[in-house]
């Protein structure tokens, strides 16, 4: 089956590198990002095993055609980005780009409120002009992203009580009427089939209806002008446990696994996981990309350049350069210090600042991979959370540390 799979990514990345080479470079300072847009479609409880397997058996077409490739949810496990692999905490991870330190969003509680940087506020905060649309079947991600539609950072937001031909109906009219840039569309159907059958034929069928679903949505994006150059994103919240796939929210590699697939090639951050991951846990599954990655990606894609003295996103995006990988910081308490660790895959002298809650430190080059941070008499004694930023190639990857400092 992999070696199918296999098989099916080279043929289309051809296709595609194919198709990029003739719409010019995307780096170019020319670029022209408003035609630049962005539907992200998540299929909530897709389990990437099952997906390939309905891919082998002809039964999911439409994703098939896409670079998809295998990622973690649930954050890292024994540090604050732990979260469970529930919807809701995956959904904020998703449209923010941060995990749960940072979002706030424990559980599948439609009173809980997202706490940071959301998708939509990015954007329409660097592009009012912009149009974005949240069309969700489970209602209670639009509920914990409330503040957003009455702050006007989502211009349109649908709840769809578990319906996703609605979810579709809606995508599609908002897709042929024109002026969105960027839509999340969410489909429901194969985790509340997983929650009540488990991996069955029941299950298989829902992949083959939200596929169909998913190839209508496709289908109205190839009305638009040819100008438009739209990124198309799918990926599900988070895995099922095994053996029986009805459940999630645990900490295993089953649930933990998901994917996220490209209409464009992804950099290596998506196509080249890490083998030697700085944390070995779930058989290495912390060296593929993260759910948390999706937001950056989108934010690139629409040429919305980062802030580094305010960036708050944990993830790095899966086009262009992805910025230092495997960032991770950890502080020590008694001797007042804190360690920034990440990989380069190829270091060639190329410039890396480093941020600490919007100052800038310390200017480096790739060929170091650590940096200690000692120089923090101004922070108190006590527990705080600090910001750290490392930009390498203008790509900025945040990590939030939560200190408890001894006294000086
Ligand atoms: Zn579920």
């Amino acid at each position: 089956m992999l070696s199918f799979v296999r098989k099916t990514i080279q043929c289309l990345c051809l296709m595609l590198i194919a198709s990029f080479a003739s719409a010019g470079d995307e780096t170019s300072a020319q670029t022209d990002y408003s035609s630049h847009k962005v539907l992200l479609i998540g299929v909530d409880g897709l389990q990437y095993e099952k997906l390939l397997e309905a891919i082998n058996n002809g039964d999911a077409p439409t994703l098939a055609r896409l670079f998809a490739a295998k990622s973690y949810t649930g954050g890292i496990v024994g540090t604050f980005t732990q979260q469970t692999t529930y919807s809701g905490p995956g959904w904020a991870t998703i449209l923010t780009g941060a995990w749960i330190d940072r979002h706030q969003v424990h559980g599948n509680d439609g009173l809980l409120r997202n706490k940071t940087d959301s998708l939509f506020k990015l954007i329409k905060t660097a592009a009012p002009n912009r149009q974005t649309a949240s069309i969700v079947s489970w209602d209670t991600i639009n509920d914990n992203f409330a503040e957003d539609i009455h702050n006007g950072y989502i211009n349109r937001a649908l709840q769809c009580h578990d319906d996703d031909r609605c979810v579709a109906t809606a995508v599609s009219q908002l897709l042929q009427s024109g002026d969105s840039d960027f839509i999340f569309a969410h489909f429901d159907e194969p985790d509340v089939t997983g929650h009540a059958m488990g991996f069955s034929p029941e299950y298989q069928e829902a992949i083959q209806q939200v596929d169909a679903y998913i190839s209508g949505l496709l289908s109205a994006l190839a009305t638009r002008p040819a100008e438009e150059d739209w990124l198309v994103i799918v990926a599900p919240d988070h895995g099922r446990l095994l053996p029986l796939g009805q459940n999630h929210g645990g900490q295993t590699l089953s649930e933990k696994t998901t994917f996220i697939a490209l209409n464009k090639p992804a950099n290596e951050q998506l196509s080249q996981p890490i083998v030697d991951p700085m944390n070995p846990g779930f058989d290495g599954l912390y060296g593929e990309a993260s759910q948390a990655d999706i937001a950056p990606t989108v934010l690139h894609h629409l040429g919305i350049a980062p802030n580094p003295a305010t960036y708050r996103i944990d993830g790095q995006p899966l086009l262009g350069p992805p910025g230092v990988r495997q960032l991770t910081v950890y502080a020590n308490n008694q001797e007042r210090r804190v360690t920034l660790q990440w990989r380069n895959q190829s270091p060639s002298g190329r410039p890396i600042t480093i941020y600490r809650d919007g100052k800038k430190l310390v200017e480096l080059t790739d060929h170091r991979a650590e940096f200690v941070d000692t120089e923090l008499q101004t922070i108190p004694a006590g527990p705080v959370d600090i910001n750290y930023v490392v930009v390498m190639d203008d790509v900025p990857v945040a990590r939030l540390v939560r200190v408890d400092l001894a006294p000086l």
